[in-house]
C-alpha cells in the first residue's frame, strides 16, 4: 500500500471519509500528537487499528467527535463537574472517561463499560472530524510502544505501507498526549497526566483526585502499564541533581566511541553546557511540545540518549515525567 501525506483540504477530506466508510484508517493531526483514526462503529475497523500498530488489545482507545457533535449518544451520564470542566477546556487536550452507552464498538473500550471522549481543538481535527461525521477511535499514530508522532513525517516513519493517508497539519503544538480523567466517579480523577493538570481541573470544580497503580492492582486505565514512547537507540535517565553524573557517563561513553547524546531542559544545560545536546527548552509548554520531537531526533543521531530530568516536576512537568520516565525504562 503507497502511503500519501496529504494537505488538508476538499480532496483530502472527501477521500479520508471514504476510506473512513469503507473500514480503514487515516492518520490525522491533533494539538497534542498524531492520531490514527477508523470509524468506531465499526467492530473490524477497529480491531484493524490494533493491528496496524501492533497494539496490545487490552489497551482501550479515545472516541474523538468535533465540537458539535452530542456525546450524550454515546455516554450515559455525564455528572455536573464534568460540564463544567468540558465548558471550560473543550475542544482541547482532555480525555474524559464516562460510563458507556455500548453504542461505539466494544472493541473501542476492549470491553471496559467505559468510554473515553476527547474533542480535540486542532482545526484540522475538526475538519476531518465534521467531515466524516462519525466518533473515530483513535491511538497516536506510531507502533505500539515507539515514540508518539508530532509530525506527518513521524507518522510515515512508523506506518508507511500500512496505511494510505495522512493528513498534515505541521508540528502538534501540545507535544504529549491528552490529560485522561476519570468522570465516573463523586469527583474527577486523572488517570493519565497532560496539558491541563490536576491543579487547573481543582481550580475549576473543587476537587481532583489523581489515580496511583498499587503494585498487584488491576491498571484502571490499562495503557498506564505498558513501557511507552521508548525510542530506537539506548537510554539512560538521571535526575536533576544527578546531572554531574549524567554528564561523567556522557563524557565516558564518547571517550569509548559510543555516540551519546545528553536530552536535558535549557536550564541544565545551561548549567552543564555539554557539546552533543538535545535542548527541550526553556517553559514547561516549550518542554513538552519538544519532547517527543527531541526523542525522534535524538533515535536518528545518537548512539545512546542521556536524560536528565527537569528540576520542576509538578503541573505539567508531570506529565512531561512520566513520559521520560516510561522513554527511558529498560529496553
Ligand atoms: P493512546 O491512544 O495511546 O493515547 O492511549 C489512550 C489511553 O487512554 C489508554 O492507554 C488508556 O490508558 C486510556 N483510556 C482509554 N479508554 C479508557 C477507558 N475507557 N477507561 C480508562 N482509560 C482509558
Ligand atoms: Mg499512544
Amino acid at each position: 500500500m503507497d502511503t500519501q501525506i496529504l494537505p488538508v483540504d476538499g480532496r483530502s477530506l472527501e477521500l479520508s471519509k471514504k476510506i473512513i466508510c469503507e473500514g480503514g484508517a487515516v492518520a490525522f493531526p491533533t494539538e497534542t500528537v498524531y492520531g490514527l483514526g477508523a470509524n468506531a462503529l465499526d467492530t473490524a475497523a477497529v480491531e484493524n487499528i490494533f493491528k496496524i500498530k501492533g497494539r496490545p488489545s487490552d489497551n482501550p482507545l479515545i472516541v474523538h467527535v468535533h465540537s458539535g457533535f452530542d456525546i450524550s449518544a454515546l455516554v450515559d451520564y455525564v455528572p455536573d463537574y464534568a460540564k463544567r470542566l468540558a465548558e471550560k477546556f473543550l475542544p482541547g487536550p482532555l480525555t474524559m472517561v464516562y460510563k458507556s452507552k455500548g453504542k461505539v464498538s466494544a472493541a473501542v473500550s476492549c470491553g471496559l463499560e467505559t468510554l473515553a471522549v476527547r474533542v480535540p481543538s486542532h482545526d484540522s481535527a475538526q475538519k476531518f472530524l465534521k467531515y466524516v461525521g462519525l466518533p473515530i477511535a483513535a491511538p497516536s499514530a506510531n507502533i505500539s510502544k515507539h515514540v508518539s508522532p508530532v509530525t506527518a513525517e513521524h507518522v510515515f516513519a512508523d506506518l508507511n505501507g500500512r496505511i494510505s493517508v495522512i493528513l498534515d497539519g505541521g508540528k502538534c503544538s501540545g507535544g504529549i498526549e491528552s490529560t485522561v480523567l476519570d468522570c465516573t466517579g463523586d469527583i474527577p480523577v486523572v488517570l493519565r497526566s497532560g496539558l491541563i493538570t490536576r491543579r487547573m481541573i481543582a481550580e475549576t470544580v473543587g476537587d481532583c483526585g489523581e489515580y496511583v497503580m498499587k503494585e498487584g492492582e488491576k491498571a484502571r486505565s490499562p495503557g498506564m502499564k505498558y513501557k511507552h514512547y521508548s525510542p530506537d537507540c539506548d537510554t539512560l535517565l538521571f535526575s536533576f541533581e544527578e546531572r554531574e553524573e549524567a554528564v561523567a557517563k556522557y563524557r565516558a561513553l564518547n571517550g569509548q566511541g559510543n555516540n551519546a547524546y545528553i536530552l536535558c531542559d535549557d536550564e541544565t544545560f545551561r548549567l552543564i553546557g555539554v557539546e552533543k545536546v538535545l535542548n527541550l527548552g526553556e517553559s514547561a509548554e516549550e518542554i513538552a511540545s519538544n519532547l517527543y520531537l527531541k526523542l525522534r531526533e535524538g533515535e536518528k543521531i545518537a548512539q545512546t540518549i542521556i536524560a536528565i530530568a527537569p528540576r520542576e516536576q509538578s503541573g505539567i512537568m508531570a506529565g512531561v515525567m512520566n513520559r521520560l520516565a516510561k522513554a527511558c525504562k529498560g529496553q
